[in-house]
């Protein structure tokens, strides 16, 4: 069963990298409950599927420039073209044709791509630390080979969904949302020429696709992402009429 949460669009959020670092806190805290199979130097989740927002982009981004890495990443973008996405909707897009009953085919979200992501490097991420969250929702409780996929809880596969919806909302005041790779390369160009092709502008949350037994979990994380501090105020302060779930 699917449950509509109706939210509001917030007006003018300030912060957002904050805002984005407390959601990888609250994400991070959150799943450590799980006795997942993943350690350093396990890569197969590490594709050129990767999708994250205009905004992680940036993080991705100035850490690339402080590491003198610039000059690497055009490179290597320039040469992943065949590489790149094909994700005719976004994350909040999906849950809204699915609260409105829409049929939607799975593969408008981009389909897989299982080439090695451009940052990884003998097995490790280079960027670890600026990785998206779309990387930090990595996770399986088996260890995956190349033969079996990543093992993954329903309520750990929910929970990712709510907050990678929560991380596009970010940006739904003009930013942007797509493969990693994509980004990355409109972030580089659009310095030069303004041009923001193949990215999907990012949506505000039309609600979350909930099961009736997840809403009481979701609305404990919800609780906890309000209450973090950000810049002297709370989470819930600078997005007020945020997810009233
Ligand atoms: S950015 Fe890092 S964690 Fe994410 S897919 Fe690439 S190598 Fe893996």
């Amino acid at each position: 069963m699917i449950i509509q949460q109706q939210v509001c669009v917030p007006a003018g959020m300030d912060h957002k990298k904050e805002l984005l670092h407390a959601v990888y806190g609250v994400y991070s805290g959150w799943v450590e409950r799980f006795p997942l199979a993943c350690q350093k130097g396990c890569a197969f989740c590490c594709t050129q599927s990767v999708t994250m927002t205009s905004l992680e982009g940036e993080e991705v981004l100035g850490f690339v420039k402080r590491k003198g890495m610039e000059k690497w990443l055009i490179e290597k973008l320039g040469k992943t073209t065949a590489a790149k996405s094909k994700a005719v909707i976004t994350t909040n897009q999906y849950a809204r044709a699915c609260l409105e009953h829409q049929k939607v085919d799975e593969d408008a979200l981009g389909g897989w791509n299982f080439t090695p992501c451009i940052f990884l490097r003998e097995k490790i991420c280079s960027i670890y630390e600026v990785r998206p969250f779309g990387c930090r929702s990595f996770g399986s409780l088996m260890r995956c080979s190349d033969n079996s996929g990543a093992e993954i809880a329903p309520i750990h596969l929910t929970v990712n969904t709510v907050f990678t919806q929560i991380v596009e909302h970010f940006v739904s005041d003009g930013g942007y949302w797509g493969n990693m790779a994509d980004i990355l390369e409109n972030l580089i160009e659009n310095q030069a020429s303004g041009s923001t092709r193949s990215l999907l502008p990012a949506q505000p949350i039309p609600g979350f696709l909930l099961e009736p037994y997840e809403v009481k979990l979701i609305h404990v994380l919800l609780k906890q992402l309000y209450e973090q501090s950000v810049e002297k105020q709370t989470f819930g302060d600078l997005i007020d009429n945020f997810m009233p779930i």
